[in-house]
């Protein structure tokens, strides 16, 4: 009998989530991660937003997949005694006219106002915020502290660091796979927008966004929730240091940090946000996106043992649980893969195997 029932490669989000639901689920599990300290989800804000972009939309199945995440986070902060789940408001500031007039029309809504919060905008800025007069709303939102959720998951999982050659690690036949001589009945791709280089699954067409973020560190405590304006400002554990982010850059697809992309987000914040800081870090990653941002799982199209998740996106806290938890009854149960979140919808006669 295989040692392990499912082999996943990558601990971010992706990894993370699924890992935890099939132990959740009764299932042997084994994690390879690389290990590296830069990654997307090390460096993300853990955002959790209900209302997004200039069209102002309700995020897509936001009022299944918050509250989904909202209990499964703290199922974990349960097991593992930590603390990394916060329900945040949000207060989204508009930077034009055309975005208040949208706003008035949403208002009519009732699935729009069911995100909004009750407290006036300028109650819950801080006082040197200038140019305010074009507006906002609040919204109730929440964040993940992302690298706590990692380490505090590593905590409850069987990890172990290591870079998976996929030509030279894994071997399978009709029944089983092996990775670094680790045996199971399925591995599992969580690596990110690393899978772009993966053999088995280079059918996907990835649409990698580079993101930076800065880390700041301000002369004055400032009230924690996230700041939106054509950027964002996400709070941290520490009430004077704060994320800004994160731009998007869908052609220099690296993690080296781009000083124009940093200074890009500062002159947004600047432009409204006075209060004095200091920049501490900067940061960059690629999202790994596929068109439409909704994720991806299902099984390699010939090599059944074979499976992936990934395509999370710019909303890997958000959704990451929901599809863990969907592509854990697929591995569990053998449930079928539904067609518009399956792998296989990309894969063409004559892909290589
Ligand atoms: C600047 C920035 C800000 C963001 N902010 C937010 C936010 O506020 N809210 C939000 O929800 N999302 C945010 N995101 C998006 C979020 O980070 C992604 O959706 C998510 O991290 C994707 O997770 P993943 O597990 O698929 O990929 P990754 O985080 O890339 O994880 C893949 C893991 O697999 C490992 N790996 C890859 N290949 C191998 C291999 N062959 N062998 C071993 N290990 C391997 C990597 O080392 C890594 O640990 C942000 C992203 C960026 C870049």
């Amino acid at each position: 009998m295989a040692a392990f029932d499912v082999v996943i490669i990558g601990q971010g989000l992706a990894g993370t989530n699924l890992a935890l639901h099939l132990q959740a689920a009764g299932q042997r599990v084994l994690v390879l991660d690389s290990g590296k300290p830069v990654t997307a989800s090390k460096i993300a804000a853990g955002l959790m937003t209900p209302i997004t972009g200039q069209r102002l939309t309700v995020s897509w199945r936001v009022d299944e997949f918050l509250p989904y995440a909202r209990s499964f986070y703290g199922q974990i902060e349960d097991q593992s005694q930590r603390s990394f789940f916060h329900d945040r408001k949000a207060v989204r500031l508009f930077t034009k006219e055309a975005e208040q007039a949208v706003f008035e029309k949403r208002r009519a809504d009732p699935k729009f106002c069911a995100h909004l919060s009750d407290e006036a905008v300028d109650a819950l800025l801080p006082e040197n915020v200038a140019d305010t007069s074009g507006g906002g709303f609040s919204m109730k939102a929440a964040q993940l502290d992302v690298a706590a959720f990692l380490d505090a998951a590593r905590g409850l999982l069987t990890v172990e660091q290591t870079t998976v050659d996929w030509h030279r690690d894994v071997f399978y036949d009709a029944d089983a796979v092996s990775v670094l001589g680790h045996a199971a009945r399925y591995v599992v791709s969580c690596e990110g927008y690393g899978a772009a280089a993966n053999p088995y699954f280079g059918f996907v067409p990835f649409n990698g966004a580079k993101g930076d973020i800065l880390t700041l560190r301000f002369d004055a405590p400032v009230p924690a929730y996230s700041l939106h304006r054509g950027m964002w400002l996400a709070p941290t554990e520490d009430p004077f240091v704060f994320r800004l982010g994160a731009s998007y850059d869908w052609a220099q697809l690296d993690d080296v940090p781009d000083a124009a992309a940093g200074l890009v987000l500062e002159e947004k914040l600047k432009s409204f946000f006075h209060v004095p800081y200091e920049v501490i870090n900067h940061e960059a990653a690629v999202r790994p996106i596929v068109k439409e941002s909704k994720a991806l799982i299902g099984f390699h199209p010939t090599h059944s043992q074979l499976g992936f998740f990934n395509a999370l996106g710019s909303k890997g806290s958000l959704h990451g649980p929901w599809f863990a938890h969907l592509f854990c009854e697929c591995l569990v149960t053998g449930s079928p893969v539904p067609a518009e979140f399956d792998v296989q919808q990309y894969a063409k006669p004559g892909d290589p195997a």
